[in-house]
């Protein structure tokens, strides 16, 4: 693989170099050492400027350092920041009055990242269907999709088939079904196989796996399916919530509200680690004092930059611009794709799209095109070999769509 391309400064290579020496392993990053971003921008340490066409992994929907978002942490940062939840702290109620009234649930139970809430969703289906389903303890079954991406915990990695991901991690958490995504007939003979089961964990759309856009109805039916069996529909929008689908929520567009919700990433803007796990009365009150928490989870700065991030959606329009450019940014890439061969697919739902580069997934065609992007003055980062994430924060302009189609034009056309 080419990591270096000429131009690349001193500066940026000695930084490189130390997180390679003092750093684990765990990451293979673009070469480009940032230093500063603002909206849709940010720049290296050598000044040059570029589009963020993966806003940390749709964490930065609002843009790179919003200044409202900032200066709610900045404020709250300089008066209290972590009382631990041994004491009430001012702004935890008022973020979580405003969370649940915003996405329509009873109540929300505040964690700090995606991984977290996932593992916290997990252990309160299996806690609602020991106490509430009557399931036999230890028997409980969840229902899990192939591909999934959900984090990085042991019990997460337990039912992903991602082998990089699992090898020499095990032994690992049982309870866990495995079905084909966007199969309803295969979740609906895994609901019927057991008594046992307490819940389906659900991306509405796959991230990671390479922007996997279910069949229409998909996830209208699964909810449906779930229902009629006592089972409980949970929503992973780690990645696809909170406006970068085009609604606020991506299973809004099929107007289903899940039993369980999942949010991390863009609930702050990206400034902060906060996640949330919301669900009505029914379900969260099967956790009492003690059974589970987390230090940091609702600290009052995470509290004040949450209802700040949020705020800035409803504010700025962000669901009905990601729907709106997602258009135009699809239009553009399959006029593209028309006049030139190495895009095999476009596909994606408002502003979480991806491009399919003709070539096998081992290949290193995606990754030297993300070079080439980069030398134009766009990131985009490869996921699963031959596809390009494109997911800009939700502040992008039709403007600025039209200059990165161009440059993706003139990066693939170098590949020819
Ligand atoms: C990123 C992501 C997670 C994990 O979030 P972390 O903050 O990295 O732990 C979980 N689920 C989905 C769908 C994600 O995209």
């Amino acid at each position: 693989m080419t990591h270096i391309t000429q131009g690349f400064s001193s500066k940026s290579e000695n930084l490189i170099e130390k997180e390679n020496k003092y750093g684990a392993h765990n990451y293979h990053p673009l070469p480009v050492v940032l230093e500063k971003g603002e909206g849709v921008y940010v720049w290296d340490v050598d000044g040059k400027k570029y589009f963020d066409f993966l806003s940390a992994y749709s964490a930065v929907n609002q843009g790179h350092c919003h200044p409202k978002i900032v200066g709610a942490m900045v404020e709250q940062a300089q008066k209290l920041t972590l009382t631990s939840r041994a004491f009430y702290n001012d702004q935890l109620g008022v973020y979580e009055e405003y969370v649940t009234n915003y996405f329509g649930f009873d109540k929300v139970l505040p964690m700090n990242t995606g991984a977290e809430a996932v593992e916290t969703a997990l252990k309160l289906c299996r806690k609602w269907a020991y106490e509430v389903k009557g399931i036999p303890e230890n028997k409980a079954q969840i229902i899990v999709c192939e591909n999934n991406f959900h984090g990085r915990t042991t019990t997460i990695i337990s039912f992903s088939n991602d082998e990089s991901a699992r090898q020499s991690f095990g032994p690992f958490t049982e309870g866990f079904i495995k079905i084909p995504y966007d199969d309803t007939e295969a979740l609906e003979n895994a609901l019927k196989s057991s008594k046992n089961i307490a819940g389906f964990l659900v991306e509405p759309i796959q991230g990671e796996a390479g922007v996997y856009v279910p069949s229409e109805g998909f996830l209208a039916k699964a909810k449906a399916l779930c229902e009629a069996h006592n089972v409980l529909f949970i929503a992973d929008e780690v990645q696809t919530g909170i406006a970068r689908t085009g609604k606020l929520l991506a299973v809004h567009h099929e107007n289903v509200q899940p039993d369980i919700l999942i949010l991390g990433k863009a609930i702050s803007g990206g400034v902060y680690p906060v996640s949330a796990v919301l669900a009505n009365n029914g379900i969260m009150d099967v956790i009492k004092p003690g059974q589970h928490g987390s230090t940091f989870g609702g600290n009052p700065v995470a509290a004040a930059v949450a209802v700040a991030a949020l705020e800035v959606v409803r504010e700025e329009k962000l669901s009905e611009n990601a729907e709106k450019l997602g258009i135009i940014l699809r239009k553009g890439l399959n006029e593209i794709a028309e006049r030139n061969p190495l895009i095999s697919l476009v596909r994606g739902k408002g502003l979480l799209n991806a491009i399919v580069i003709n070539s096998d997934e081992e290949s290193d065609l995606a990754w030297d095109i993300c070079l080439r992007f980069r030398d134009y003055g766009l990131l985009a980062k490869p996921t699963h070999g031959n596809k390009i994430r494109f997911a800009p924060p939700l502040v992008i302009t039709e403007t600025q769509i039209q200059e990165c189609l161009a440059i993706i034009e003139k990066a693939l056309n170098d590949f020819r």
